[in-house]
C-alpha cells in the first residue's frame, strides 16, 4: 500500500480526472425504472476523496447531493452486524451473485436465503433485521442518524419523494419480499421490511459527505480524525472484503479487476472506494453501464487508482 507522503499529487489527479470526464459524451444511460430518478441531469460528475490524514479533496460537483440507492447497504449491514453479529450470516451469505442486482432465481435454488448483503434481497432481509423492536420509522430514524454520525452532517435527509417513487414502481422487490417470507427469511411483513428498505436506498448524499462517511472502513473501524470507533478492525476488514466481491453486482469482479479496490455503488449513480490504510473515496456519475453500475464513475475510479497506484494488489 502507498504511502500517506506520496499524495500531494492526489488534487492534481482528481481536478485532471473530473475534466477528463466532463468531456465525455459516452456517459451510460440514468436508471429510469424509479421515475425520480430518471429525471437526474447525466451531465453531472462529482468526486471527492478523504485521506486518513484529514484532507478533504473535492472535484466536479462534489457537493451536489445525490440519491446514494445502493450504497446505503453498505451502512445498513454495518448497523445489523453491530445488532445481531455473525447470527446475520444464518439469514444472508457471503458470496458474489453473479445475477442482476434485483434477480430472484437464485432465491428459489437457495432456500430464500439471498446470495450477499449487497443483492437487493440481501438488503431486504437486513432491513428486518433492524426492524426488531421498532415500528418502521423508529429503524429508518436509527439509519438515517447512523448516516448523519458517520458523516457527521446532520443536514443529511432522506428524499421522500425518490422513496415514494421506488415504492410505486418496486413490485420486483415485493416480489423478493414476499418469495423471501415464504421461506420464513423475513420476520415482519414484506410491506414493513420494504418501507425502511426503499427509505433507506433514498438517502441524498454528495460525495463529500458519502467520502467522509466511508473513513471508519479506510481506518480499520475508526474514523481517524475524531478517533470514534464504530466496528472492530476485524469487521471493517470483512465489509470491506464484501464490498470488494459483491459490490456492484454481476460486474463486481470486473470492478477488482479494473479498479482493484473495495467499492459499494448504486442505482443513483454514486460509488464509495475505500483505499484501506489511505483514503475514502466517493464519486458520482448518474449515467449507468450494463450492469447498473455507474459508468463514468467506474472509470474515473479506474483512472485515479491507477494515477495514485492504489490496490489492494499493490506491493
Ligand atoms: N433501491 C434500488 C432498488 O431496489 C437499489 C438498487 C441499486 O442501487 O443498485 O432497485
Amino acid at each position: 500500500m502507498v504511502e500517506i507522503d506520496t499524495m500531494p499529487e492526489l488534487e492534481q489527479a482528481l481536478a485532471e480526472v473530473a475534466a477528463e470526464m466532463a468531456e465525455r459524451t459516452d456517459r451510460g444511460s440514468v436508471a429510469t425504472y424509479i421515475p425520480q430518478l430518471g429525471k437526474v441531469d447525466p451531465g453531472k460528475f462529482g468526486i471527492a476523496a478523504v485521506t486518513n490524514d484529514g484532507r478533504v479533496i473535492l472535484a466536479g460537483d462534489a457537493d451536489q447531493p445525490f440519491s446514494i440507492q445502493s450504497v446505503s447497504k453498505v451502512f445498513t449491514l454495518t448497523l445489523a452486524l453491530g445488532k445481531i453479529g455473525d447470527a446475520l450470516w444464518h439469514r444472508v451469505g457471503r458470496e458474489p451473485s453473479g445475477n442482476p442486482f434485483n434477480s430472484i432465481v437464485q432465491l428459489e435454488h437457495e432456500n430464500g436465503i439471498p446470495r450477499n448483503p449487497f443483492i437487493n434481497a440481501g438488503a431486504i432481509v437486513i432491513s428486518d433485521v433492524l426492524l426488531a423492536g421498532h415500528q418502521p420509522r423508529e429503524a429508518i430514524g436509527e439509519i438515517l442518524r447512523f448516516v448523519q454520525f458517520l458523516a457527521d452532517d446532520d443536514t443529511i435527509v432522506i428524499d421522500r419523494e425518490v422513496a415514494a417513487s421506488e415504492r410505486a414502481t418496486g413490485h420486483r422487490n415485493f416480489a423478493l419480499a414476499n418469495y423471501m417470507k415464504s421461506f420464513g427469511n423475513l420476520h415482519h411483513e414484506p410491506e414493513l421490511a420494504l418501507g425502511v428498505y426503499f427509505h433507506h436506498c433514498a438517502i441524498g448524499m454528495s460525495c463529500r459527505q458519502l467520502a467522509i462517511a466511508g473513513r471508519f472502513l479506510a481506518n480499520g473501524g475508526r474514523n481517524p480524525t475524531t478517533g470514534h470507533s464504530v466496528v472492530s478492525t476485524e469487521r471493517a476488514r470483512r465489509i470491506g472484503a464484501l464490498m470488494l466481491t459483491c459490490g456492484h453486482y454481476d460486474g463486481s469482479g470486473d470492478f477488482a479487476f479494473r479498479v482493484g479496490i473495495p467499492g459499494k455503488s448504486g442505482v443513483g449513480g454514486g460509488i464509495l472506494g475505500i483505499v484501506p490504510g489511505v483514503a475514502s473515496l466517493a464519486v458520482w456519475s448518474p449515467g449507468l453501464n450494463e450492469n447498473g453500475n455507474s459508468k463514468l464513475g467506474s472509470i474515473a475510479l479506474e483512472k485515479l487508482a491507477r494515477m495514485m497506484n492504489w490496490s489492494i494488489f499493490a506491493p
